[in-house]
């Protein structure tokens, strides 16, 4: 490590890239992009810039004239960079970049990956009897048994500590005794970009907590000022294929939609929930962030919605042409989703 590693770096880009050039202060070796030239837009003035890690910071390549040519440089990333080099990385360089980023990752906490999310895992639970109160919760709430590993798949949180110390993330955003009691009376999911939880009180109304925990939901910010994201279940899409989008007010409301309504399917189907956003801003990040074109959006309204947030959906998706629906609960004496499959009477109609 130190001085060391980053001079051997050093020499491995300008073995891959010929061109390549130091900055002045050489804590960066700027490189022609190579993703500028795989997407036919070569570059001749050393575009993309590589942070040699000299200061203990952690290394990152970006490109100044494309913002999505950017992320850690981890040995993968090495290697996708150089494939179309005439050389290849030494796989001495390659083990020594991973064996650099896992420690700065534990000193620094500098955990944004290259498509925007923390590097922060959600970690299986063990079988105690805390955890199968919390596992019971959740599914009585969706009417579904469904095992830890099941819904720790779902991105639900068990343990805010076990994570937090299963991902060396050693800084509380939270006073310790706050954190305890997260854990004993909450149930965690984690956001799209694994910068915050939401938690829902398993003892809302039934047990006196701290004012700032008297609330129904909560969120607890794993990097502090991150923004928080939404809560998405894990799927597999193809982006640049057909997508159903699938939308709801609460956790729990997508997660029975999810099991009891779209038989768990997790291809080219991705279930959301705005949380205490709006579900314009959702589609719009779906839109314009995630860069879905081909999608319908099927909207899993409360029965006591505003009376404004229909037509404003209508008029932010009719002139994209983009296909919606609105999706409603009609059992009598039931508002939303977020309950089990016999209290459900889907109705659905076009919205655009
Ligand atoms: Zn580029």
């Amino acid at each position: 490590m130190g001085a060391n590693f980053n001079d051997i770096l050093r020499e491995q880009l300008h073995r891959l890239f010929p061109e390549a050039k130091e900055d002045g202060a050489s804590l960066n070796t700027s490189i022609n992009c190579p993703l500028c030239a795989r997407e036919g837009n070569p570059d001749h003035n050393r575009h993309m810039s590589i942070h040699l890690g000299s200061d203990g910071k952690p290394l990152l390549y970006n490109c100044w004239r494309n913002s999505g040519h950017r992320g850690l440089l981890t040995s993968s990333a090495l290697e996708m960079l150089a494939r179309d080099s005439m050389n290849q990385p030494d796989p001495g360089i390659l083990e020594a970049i991973d064996e650099y980023n896992k420690q700065t990752g534990k000193i620094s906490k500098y955990k944004l990956t290259s498509d925007s999310k923390y590097r922060i895992d959600v970690v299986q639970a063990p079988t105690t009897e805390l955890n199968e109160i919390k596992r019971l919760y959740v599914c009585k709430r969706i009417g579904i048994d469904l095992s830890i590993e099941e819904l720790v798949r779902d991105k639900v949180v068990f343990s805010i500590r076990d994570l937090l110390q299963r991902n060396y993330v050693q800084k509380f955003t939270r006073a310790p005794q706050i954190l305890d009691l997260l854990d004993s009376y909450f149930v965690g999911f984690m956001t799209n970009n694994n910068g915050s939880i939401i938690l829902r009180s398993m003892v809302h109304g039934q047990m006196e907590l701290p004012e700032s925990l008297s609330k129904r939901y909560v969120k607890y910010s794993i990097v502090q000022g991150a923004p928080s994201g939404y809560y998405i279940i894990p799927t597999q899409s193809n982006i640049y294929g057909h997508v159903d989008v699938h939308l709801a007010e609460g956790t729990f409301d997508i997660l029975s939609v999810f099991y009891n309504l779209r038989n768990a399917n997790r291809l080219n189907n991705v279930y959301g929930s705005i949380g205490g956003n709006s579900y314009a801003s959702m589609v719009e990040y779906f839109l314009c962030t995630v860069g879905l074109i081909d999608v319908t959006f099927h909207i899993y309204i409360d029965n006591d919605i505003k009376p404004h947030v229909i037509p404003e959906l209508k008029n932010l998706l009719q002139p994209l042409m983009i296909e919606s629906y609105i999706h409603f609960n009609a059992k009598n004496g039931e508002k939303d989703f977020g309950v089990p499959k016999d209290r459900m009477q889907e109705c659905v109609y076009r919205l655009t």
